[in-house]
């Protein structure tokens, strides 16, 4: 099996069984809502962080497969990291997603997303579910400055 093959069934098996998928009720999470018109993608990104520890990513939503399937991988990799490492993170993913592979081994199962860079209609559907936990990482850190 070749890689792109082999990454698309990492896309589509998370697309049928999501990890941290479904909202939980708890004022400790912060929630971000997101959404892609081009491609119909609407999601919400919850974040639990403790102790500068991100400790739960929870996710829910309607999206095309790349988008449902990296908001599950998204979660997935990230959880259970310190901040400061998940906002390298996503911001390496970034970079993958246009092409410049940061070569970063802590992507994980990330890099399957690579392929969407040659089709830069798709990148937001692959960036949507990382744009709403950067946002709510910026959210909750400016909270924690007040
Ligand atoms: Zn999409």
């Amino acid at each position: 099996m070749d890689m792109k093959n082999l990454y698309r069934q990492v896309i589509m098996e998370h697309h049928k069984n999501p990890l941290n998928k479904g909202l939980v009720d708890d004022e400790n999470y912060e929630l971000v809502h997101l959404n892609n018109p081009s491609c119909g993608d609407d999601i919400k990104v919850q974040v639990k962080i403790e102790n500068n520890i991100i400790t739960d990513i929870r996710h829910d939503g309607q999206g095309c497969s790349i988008c449902c399937s990296s908001g599950s991988v998204m979660s997935d990799v990230l959880k259970n990291l310190k901040v400061d490492e998940v906002l390298i993170l996503i911001n390496d993913f970034y970079k993958l997603l246009t092409g410049n592979n940061p070569n970063n081994p802590n992507l994980k199962e990330a890099v399957v997303f690579e392929g969407v860079s040659l089709f830069p209609a798709r990148v937001r559907c692959a960036t949507l579910a990382w744009k709403a936990l950067e946002q709510a990482i910026i959210n909750i850190k400016s909270k924690e400055n007040l």
